[in-house]
Parts: C-alpha cells; sequence; structure tokens
C-alpha cells in the first residue's frame, strides 16, 4: 500500500489528536510487528528443523536406491507435514501472520498520509491549524470525501483502519478510553460537483473560501458575513456576502430556466432586480460588487455590461463590477483573482502602518 507522493489525485489529509504522543505506539506496533515476525519463524524453525534433519537423513539413505527430486520431495513432505498439520503450526502462522501484516499496514498508511499532509502544509504555507479548518470548512459543504482513516492509541498502541466513506468518528479509543490520534485521507468530489450554483449553500461557500484562503496568506481575519442583514434608513436589506473592510458584497442570484433565451422582456426584468440592489449596495458605500448567477457565460457577458452602463450613467461613478456565469470553474477564478488583490491591499496597509510606526518612533 502506498500513496507516491507526486499524485495527482486531489486529495486532503486531516490530522485529530497530538501526533507526537504515539511515537511510542509506533514503535511498539513495528516492533511487535518485527519481534512476533521473528517469533514465529524460530517457533517455526523449531518445530520444523530437527523433523526436517532426520527426514534428510532419512531420505540421503534412502536415496541410494536413486530416487527422483520429485520421489524425494514427496517423502520429505509426507514426514514432515503430518507435525505440522498436527501442531496446528501453520494456521497459526497464516492467522498470526495476518494480524501482524494488518498491524504494519496500519502504520505504514498513518505515515504516508501524514508526509502527504506535511508537504501539503509546506506548499500551501497555511498554518497547521487553518489547514484543518479549512478541510471542516469543506468537509461541512460536502466538497470533499472522507475515503480511508487510521488511529492510533497512545496508551496501549490500539489501532483502527478504516477504509470507507463513513469512518467511525471517535477521539478516544474503545480500548482504554484515552484520546487517540486519528488520520484522514479526504478526495475532493469531482470537479467540485457538489458546489452547484443552484445550492442555498452558495454565500457561505463563497465566505468560508475567501476567508480561508485570505488567513492563509496574509495571516489577519477579515470580517467577510454571508447572509448579512442590514438596517437601511429602517429597512432591511439583505446582502448574501458582505465584507464591509473592502466596501465589496455578493450577490448570488439564481434564475429558473437559466439557460432559456434572453429576451428583451426577460432582460429587463432581471435588470431591474439587480439595479434595485446594486442601488442598495451604493448607499452604503459599496464600490466592489460581484453577481453570482447561474446563468450561462454569453447572458451573464450581456448584464454586466448592460448594468455597469446604467450605474455609470445614472450615478457617475466608478463602480467595480463583475457578473459571473454558473460554472464553478469561473467562480473558483474570480474569487482567486479577488483573494489576490485583497491580499496585495492588505500586505500594503501593513507595510504602510509599520513604516509609520517607525518614523513614528
Ligand atoms: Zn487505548
Amino acid at each position: 500500500m502506498s500513496i507516491s507522493r507526486e499524485t495527482p489525485l486531489p486529495v486532503l489529509v486531516s490530522l485529530q489528536g497530538n501526533v507526537q504522543s504515539i511515537d511510542m505506539s509506533i514503535d511498539l506496533l513495528e516492533g511487535r510487528t518485527k519481534t512476533s515476525i521473528a517469533v514465529l519463524l524460530s517457533q517455526f524453525m523449531k518445530a520444523f528443523m530437527p523433523k526436517l534433519l532426520s527426514t534428510i537423513k532419512q531420505a540421503r539413505k534412502v536415496n541410494t536406491r536413486k530416487m527422483s527430486k520429485e520421489e524425494l520431495l514427496a517423502t520429505l513432505l509426507s514426514k514432515i507435514m503430518p507435525e505440522l498439520e498436527a501442531k496446528r503450526t501453520i494456521e497459526k502462522i497464516i492467522s498470526e501472520g495476518a494480524f501482524t501484516l494488518s498491524e504494519l499496514i496500519a502504520i505504514t498508511v498513518f505515515k504516508t498520509l501524514q508526509n502527504l499532509r506535511e508537504d501539503q502544509i509546506h506548499a500551501t504555507s497555511y498554518h497547521d491549524n487553518e489547514y484543518e479548518e479549512m478541510l471542516m470548512l469543506l468537509k461541512r459543504l460536502d466538497i470533499i470525501k472522507p475515503r480511508l482513516q487510521v488511529s492510533i492509541c497512545p496508551r496501549c498502541a490500539n489501532y483502527l483502519l478504516a477504509i470507507s466513506s463513513y469512518p467511525p468518528h471517535s477521539a478516544i479509543c474503545p480500548k482504554c478510553r484515552s484520546e487517540w490520534v486519528t488520520i484522514t485521507l479526504y478526495t475532493i468530489a469531482p470537479s467540485l460537483a457538489k458546489l452547484k450554483i443552484e445550492n442555498a449553500d452558495l454565500p457561505v461557500f463563497i465566505s468560508a473560501y475567501l476567508k480561508t484562503k485570505l488567513m492563509g496568506k496574509v495571516f489577519t481575519d477579515i470580517k467577510i458575513h454571508p447572509n448579512a442583514v442590514l438596517n437601511i434608513n429602517n429597512k432591511k436589506a439583505e446582502i448574501d456576502v458582505y465584507i464591509p473592510e473592502f466596501n465589496m458584497a455578493f450577490e448570488c442570484k439564481v434564475f429558473e430556466n437559466a439557460g432559456a433565451r434572453l429576451t428583451r422582456s426577460r432582460l429587463h426584468s432581471i435588470i431591474d432586480k439587480l439595479k434595485f440592489k446594486i442601488e442598495t449596495f451604493l448607499k452604503i458605500g459599496v464600490n466592489k460588487i460581484v453577481i453570482a448567477t447561474n446563468l450561462p457565460s454569453k447572458s451573464s457577458e450581456i448584464l454586466e455590461n448592460i448594468l455597469r452602463d446604467i450605474i455609470t450613467d445614472k450615478y457617475m461613478k466608478d463602480v467595480d463590477l463583475k457578473v459571473i456565469p454558473g460554472d464553478e470553474v469561473t467562480l473558483i477564478e474570480t474569487l482567486d483573482n479577488i483573494i489576490n488583490s485583497l491580499a496585495e491591499i492588505i500586505s500594503k496597509k501593513i507595510s504602510k502602518s509599520l513604516r509609520i510606526s517607525f518614523e513614528g518612533s
């Protein structure tokens, strides 16, 4: 069992518990595996060797009658086999051998996954707990699924290897009730298929994605609010995703029959609804607007151009407006671009404030 470190498989690895605590258990399990194999071998040889030697001696005498190789082997086996069977040595070897093998597999899987995880964390420059946080969010949003899990107990060296999409979830060793260490391999759902634009969780996904990725880049907690409700002039206004610090807002708009032809009347009704929303955003000082839709890319392009013209004409304002069509790839690309530009602004701000404090001192 091995997973190549260069694996192109989109996988993530979660680690729960104190991994240093199980060093002894791993040594013990590995040691137990080695010693029990050695013990088994010596038991086997003890039972086997005297009989083998005497049989060979006898066979040599008999061999003066020029036995064929096959005959010699048959004689040896006929003398040795009953002895082995009587002692049930073979069953013992098979059952104990399988047992030690599963220990070895569990440890190998654990170590392989641990290396994979360390490589990923190193490559993404995430902090350990940020990586876990991102994983939990992705899991909650059904974007990743568990495939393989190994738990090892630091106290009694009990272990559990589960190949399952629904592995047992326990932070505690069932044998001695100690807190044990669990490593889980997750695979990403093919092409983020779960991330349907129709999904009501879209604001939650967008905020989680922005938050975790930004944290990984700039190490500051930026306030990002999914499904925010604001009170504007005594009227309630809903914002799907609101980032006050950057005057940025997301509107997630799902249309029925999104694929239908964009007729003039249909276009007008869509524009009217969005125009109202954009005006609300402008009232609270938002000047970066992203509208995530389930429209085909041609329609979203038309919509973006018309909306931008309307805003520029009516408000004489420079508004950064983007309409995203209903495909995951464009959505992720757009979010990644936003993350990069926000990260740049943040690091500029940080270096500026550092400079000011230097000059001030
Ligand atoms: Zn235990």
